[in-house]
């Protein structure tokens, strides 16, 4: 029992210093207001990434991550979508998906939405699919819905809203 009690210990303490990474991005709008704060942490399967919206367009908007780390409006110095297995655009794409589409998120009228998603295809840790990598990355929220297939981008209309991901 007593051997029981010290391993515990010791997995408990392995799993603090193996707390998850994590990283969040402030999203604000062409004139510079915040519109939303995401949260992103790393797991075994994927990047999960918690936002929270608010006071943007009601409506369906398409919500990507963005190869370049600079979000100056509009917002266009974010690149294209996050794509280093050099994939075509969307989910419902033969020769898709590009690590940063995920799926549109749905706005109600009053402007604020809170989600998780997760984005199986990219990673807080160090390699190629890195939110972190050289640059860095961009979290955009489009004008438009995403239509998962039309290359590069979903035909997902204006860049509404931008943020740079951090640690
Ligand atoms: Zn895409």
């Amino acid at each position: 029992m007593k051997r029981l009690a010290i391993m515990l210990v010791a997995c408990s303490t392995v799993a603090l210093a193996q707390s998850p990474e994590t990283g969040k991005a402030e999203l604000k709008d062409a004139a510079g207001k915040s519109v939303g704060m995401v949260t992103l942490t790393e797991t075994p399967h994927g990047v999960l990434i918690h936002a929270m919206l608010m006071g943007v367009p009601a409506g369906t908007h398409a919500f990507h991550v963005h190869a370049t780390g600079k979000c100056e409006a509009p917002f266009t110095t974010a690149g294209g979508h996050f794509n280093p297995d050099s994939k075509q655009h969307g989910m419902s794409n033969d020769m898709g998906m590009h690590a940063g589409d995920m799926p549109n998120v749905q706005v109600p009228a009053d402007g604020n939405l809170t989600f998780d998603v997760l984005d199986p295809h990219v990673t807080l840790k160090a390699g190629a699919n890195s939110l972190f990598k050289d640059g860095g990355t961009a979290i955009v929220l489009h004008g438009g819905a995403d239509d998962y297939k039309s290359d590069p981008a979903g035909n997902a209309g204006p860049r509404i809203a931008c943020g740079v991901v951090t640690r």
